[in-house]
């Protein structure tokens, strides 16, 4: 799977994907990320990407021309499945979400920043618009990075043990069981017995008791209660 994140401060996202799961996504050919520079896109000296709003108030606007630049570019390139806006009013990421996005191929991703984009381009390219939760971010590369992050280790032969996202929380609407280490005894808490006990079907049963008991104690909502 590919991203394109077009963003005015590409340093922002050199950290995130260089490490760990995503970066060996990246090394086993699994996953590609591309930064593009909006200001490379910016037609006068200055390399203004944004101005001030029509109809005043406060804060700047990121301008149409160098965002439809680098989006045409892009698009004469490959095909995209979908051209992603982040912004607060879009629909909110879940797992269901990362689950379906995780087939796709190609995904350009606009970071906004400021007050946002100038509507036309929402209008015009934007497919989808991804919120990552109910508040306001200065901008939308951390969006971008935890898109990034929360589809890219779904996609297949991104994890080391295959089943391991099947039994992450949020799949199957239901939050992960507690998970424990050696030592077995530690300042006088032990580890459930029947975790020791090597039964595998009874250590199932368990972890989807608990799953159960966290979902409904702690987000009743995903059980439709
Ligand atoms: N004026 C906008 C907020 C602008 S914040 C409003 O009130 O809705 C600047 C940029 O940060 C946005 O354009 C968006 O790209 C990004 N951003 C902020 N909060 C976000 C969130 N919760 N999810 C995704 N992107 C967000």
């Amino acid at each position: 799977m590919r991203f394109d994140i077009i963003t005015v401060l590409p340093e922002l996202l050199d950290g995130p994907f260089s490490h760990s799961i995503l970066k060996r996504a990246q090394q086993k050919g699994h996953l590609e990320v591309h930064l593009h520079n909006l200001r490379d896109y910016a037609t006068n000296k200055q390399k203004q990407v944004d101005d001030y709003p029509f109809g005043g108030g406060a804060g700047m606007v990121m301008k149409v021309e160098p965002i439809a630049a680098c989006i045409e570019k892009l698009l004469s390139e490959r095909s995209y499945d979908e051209v992603v806006y982040t912004s607060p009013d879009g629909l909110r990421l879940d797992q269901g979400i990362c689950n379906r996005m995780s087939l796709l191929n190609n995904v350009i991703i606009l970071c906004g920043h400021y007050k946002g984009v100038d509507e036309r381009i929402r209008q015009k390219y934007i497919t989808m618009e991804l919120s990552i939760g109910d508040y306001v971010l200065s901008g939308g590369e951390l969006a971008a990075a935890v898109i990034v992050d929360s589809i890219g280790r779904l996609i297949p032969g991104v994890l080391n043990d295959e089943t391991s996202a099947l039994t992450d929380s949020f799949q199957d609407n239901l939050l992960a069981p507690p998970i424990y280490t050696r030592p077995a005894a530690w300042e006088g808490m032990s580890v459930p017995e029947i975790l020791l006990s090597g039964h595998e079907a009874k250590i199932d049963e368990w972890r989807y008791e608990q799953s159960l008991e966290r979902t409904r104690a702690r987000r009743p909502d995903l059980l439709g209660e």
